[in-house]
């Protein structure tokens, strides 16, 4: 049964047209693999067996009348923050315990309308805030290569079940990297959309100028099938574009030869641990043997990408976070008076982190301090988004690591909220730009821990960044390897 776990959706979608295998036979290995596997990772809040069973069967009689729909049958998972329709939505925190949606995000409904089997909700950092998932709110998830250490976040249950196979695919979301330093710490393959790209309907609000979900595969092909499936416009979010959505499968052809690429040196500036700094130059190396020029360039507002993420973000949280009120979702805790049920549902029901950042947006938010930092950072993001125009009218796209070191081991970094803010010093300068970024296997460091570089590209152009990642995959074998975990 295992090896059913381990193969492409290209791979099982063929077995199944074929008559080799059934969804239900699929769908079956996987939920076996995670009750055998899933007690050590802890990838899933939520496993939704019966559900996924019910999807399979369906999917077998579609098949069986003639149906071809392009993720029919294939078993996928979702990461907590999505809203699923009657079954239990956390977003990882205590505050929504028991909180069951009365509808489904626009990307989970298009991914069931594709065809997939749901297997069920996994863990993340609490409202997606946080990069190595330990600030769930309900418990950490393990990195697969080495259970002593984490997945990345926030996305970690994501990551980590697709790299365990216990998923053949799933959905993540990226408001500061959450898609693709996950992806990188478990080395699996995974795409921040542009924003704009995904509906956001239905997907829990941290950051809404930033958020995006996006798919996890094991292959580059892979994702591309299921962001054909998720993108497009949706008259349900009024911030999704309508730009047509491309072939992203098709695109997945030809050679790169001539592509323009962009080495942003400040990404490979010191901190960098050197075994990352080394895979990612070689995968770059590859590229122009591929037939890329390559070359470095400055990426002039780099600085000030940090300060300028977490003052917006948690602003914006800050605001999206005040319906918690203990009255319309999830947990309630009664007290004296109304202010006083408030204040005991959300002090009990958030963690430190999400606290903390409720705490500081309002602060900058506030009447005296609105200008000095909110202001000031959202004309900081126009100029980084002025930067990333201008290096995107001489390069076609950009590469860099995703993170400046591999996976980190529990409670390393937890004590050092500032430590924990530069995993992310790579990633959000995408999300402030609103551009486009995926996340792909580029080696191991010495103690065989994935080794993750992201191809950056500008806003709407994710076939060409699936297309180089495509042609480094085509010529590569990082992506193939598994942490051979039993
Ligand atoms: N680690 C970043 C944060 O905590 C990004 C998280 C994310 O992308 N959701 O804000």
């Amino acid at each position: 049964m295992t090896e059913l776990t381990s193969l492409t959706i290209a791979e099982a979608l063929e077995k199944m047209r074929g008559g080799e295998i059934s969804a239900l036979e699929l769908t079956e290995a996987h939920l076996a693999r995670i009750e055998d596997l899933d007690p050590d990772v802890r990838a899933y809040l939520t496993v939704t067996a019966d559900f996924a069973r019910g999807q399979a069967k369906a999917a077998d009689e579609a098949r069986a009348a003639g149906d071809e729909r392009p993720l029919l049958g294939i078993p996928i998972a979702l990461k907590d923050v999505l809203s699923t329709k009657g079954i239990e939505t956390t977003c990882g925190s205590q505050i929504l315990k028991g909180y069951h949606p009365i509808f489904d995000a626009t990307a989970v409904a298009r991914l069931y309308d594709a065809g997939a089997v749901m297997l069920g909700k996994l863990n993340m950092d609490e409202f997606a805030m946080g990069s190595s998932t330990e600030n769930s709110g309900f418990f950490p998830t393990a990195n697969p290569w080495n259970l002593d250490h984490v997945p990345g976040g926030s996305s970690g249950g994501s990551a980590a079940a697709v790299a365990a196979n216990m998923a053949l695919a799933a959905l993540g979301t990226d408001t500061g990297g959450s898609i693709r330093q996950p992806a990188s710490f478990c080395g699996v393959s995974a795409i921040k959309p542009s924003y704009g790209r995904v509906s956001r309907y239905g997907l829990i609000a941290y950051g809404s100028s930033f958020d995006q979900a996006g798919p996890f595969a094991r292959t580059v092909e892979d994702v591309a099938r299921l962001l054909g499936v998720i993108a497009g416009h949706d008259p349900l979010d009024s911030t999704s574009m309508p730009t047509a959505v491309p072939d992203y499968l098709a695109a997945l052809a030809g050679d790169i030869r001539g592509l323009k690429i962009g080495l942003p040196a400040e990404y490979f500036a010191a901190g960098l641990q050197p075994d990352v700094e080394t895979a990612v130059r070689a995968a770059v190396a590859q590229l122009v043997d591929l037939g890329a020029d390559a070359r470095e360039l400055s990426f002039k507002h780099a600085d000030y990408c940090l300060p300028a993420y977490y003052i917006i973000a948690m602003a914006e949280a800050s605001a999206n976070l005040a319906r918690y009120d203990g009255l319309r979702f999830g947990a309630h805790v009664d007290g004296a008076d109304l202010i006083d049920s408030y204040k005991k549902t959300r002090g009990a029901g958030f963690g430190e982190e999400v606290k903390r950042r409720i705490m500081l947006g309002t602060y900058t938010l506030s009447a005296g301090y609105y200008d000095a930092y909110y202001g000031k950072a959202q004309a900081v993001r126009t100029l980084i988004r002025g930067d990333f125009d201008a290096l995107f009218d001489e390069v076609d796209v950009l590469i860099a690591p995703v993170a400046p070191s591999t996976a980190f081991k529990f409670g390393e970094v937890t004590d050092d909220p500032l430590r924990m803010i530069l995993a992310d010093v790579l990633t959000i300068s995408a999300n402030l730009a609103g551009i486009c970024g995926l996340s792909l296997p580029c080696g191991f460091d010495a103690a065989g821990l994935p080794i993750g570089m992201q191809i950056l590209g500008a806003p709407f152009t994710e076939e060409r960044l699936l297309q180089v990642g495509w042609a480094y995959q085509s010529a590569t074998d990082w992506h193939l390897r598994s942490p051979g975990i039993v």
